[in-house]
């Protein structure tokens, strides 16, 4: 089944401990969409970005099968730059800037050819424009928002009209809090579920992610990993790989929706491995197969 992804595509600088990279691929879109491309089903991105975007980084997203007809290049126009810099051997990253630029006056108009879609992911954007995309995709099966601090922040009045429309909301351990204002994780889940969406997935980094629905509880470990390089994006793969398997299997029970929590975990356990995308490049399904069972292995008991 076809998967709708609309997210940033950005030039990001980021700094860790042994090494900078400046303007390298980025943004909670195309992380997501090479993540949910691992499945092979089709994927769809909605996005913007500026002239200054080089086209290798678009050559590069559509050597992975995914479709651009939904990316708008802005002439004159600058495209999203992030920043952040990683402290205390990865526990704390700061964001340095965050430069929305054509991101701020974007408004997409979905194509035609996209509006047949079944999974639709909102991938961390302005949740105005999350809200503009549900509202032209007629018959979604599931609908899957991500967001984040810097819109809790300033968007909330928005953020809540987004929020009330979907499926399921994924958002880190101390957005679940900062949203709600509970300190509690399963007392913050419990309010984000009478805010609209029938199931809230809280990510916690290197502790794994859980998911709670009214009447079920499922936490998934995260895949443990010695060599972490770069946590950029790791959230957003998790997301795009939940995605991809759902998609690819065209169900949402339980069963599948814990299985694609495994699948999400164990992409971004490859995408920390190096900057940007670029471990990304070289994952070959059977290793993710390899990763999958080793989790499944790691908690049976
Ligand atoms: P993550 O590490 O999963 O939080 O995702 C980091 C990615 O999200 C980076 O590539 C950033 O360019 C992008 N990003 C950072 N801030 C925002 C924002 N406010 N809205 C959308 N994307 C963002």
């Amino acid at each position: 089944m076809s998967i709708l992804i609309v997210g940033t595509i950005t030039l990001d600088t980021v700094e860790t401990p042994t090494k900078k990279v400046e303007d390298v691929l980025g943004g909670s879109g195309a992380y997501a969409a090479v993540a949910a491309s691992f499945f092979g089903n089709p994927v769809r991105l909605v996005g913007v970005v500026g002239e200054d975007f080089p086209h290798t980084y678009t050559d590069f997203l559509q050597t992975r099968g995914i479709d651009l007809e939904g990316l708008t290049r802005v002439q004159d126009g600058k495209s999203f730059r992030w920043g952040g810099k990683y402290t205390d051997d990865f526990n704390i990253r700061d964001t340095l800037f965050t430069e929305l630029n054509v991101v701020a006056d974007f408004h997409p108009i979905l194509p035609d050819s996209y509006k047949d879609t079944s999974y639709l992911f909102l991938a961390n954007d302005p949740p105005q424009l999350q809200l503009s995309i549900i509202e032209q995709v007629p018959n979604p099966k599931l609908v899957v928002c991500d967001t984040m601090d810097f819109w809790i922040n300033a968007e909330r009045e928005a953020l809540d009209k987004t929020i009330e429309r979907v499926d399921i909301l994924i958002l880190n351990d101390s957005e679940a809090k900062l949203l709600t204002g509970e300190s509690n994780l399963l007392k913050a889940a419990q309010e984000i579920l009478r805010y609209g969406p029938n199931r809230v997935i809280i990510k916690k980094g290197e502790h794994g992610a859980i998911s709670i629905t009214e009447s079920s509880f499922f936490s998934a470990p995260a895949y443990p990993l010695e060599n972490v390089v770069d946590p950029t994006g790791a959230g957003d793969n998790f997301a795009g790989g939940f995605m991809g398997y759902l998609a690819s299997v065209d169900n949402i029970s339980e069963g599948s929706i814990r299985k694609a929590m495994m699948y999400g975990t164990v992409i971004a356990s490859f995408n920390i491995e190096d900057f940007s995308i670029n471990r990304q490049k070289s994952v070959q399904f059977s290793e993710i197969e390899a990763r999958y069972r080793e989790l499944q292995n790691a908690v049976r008991f």
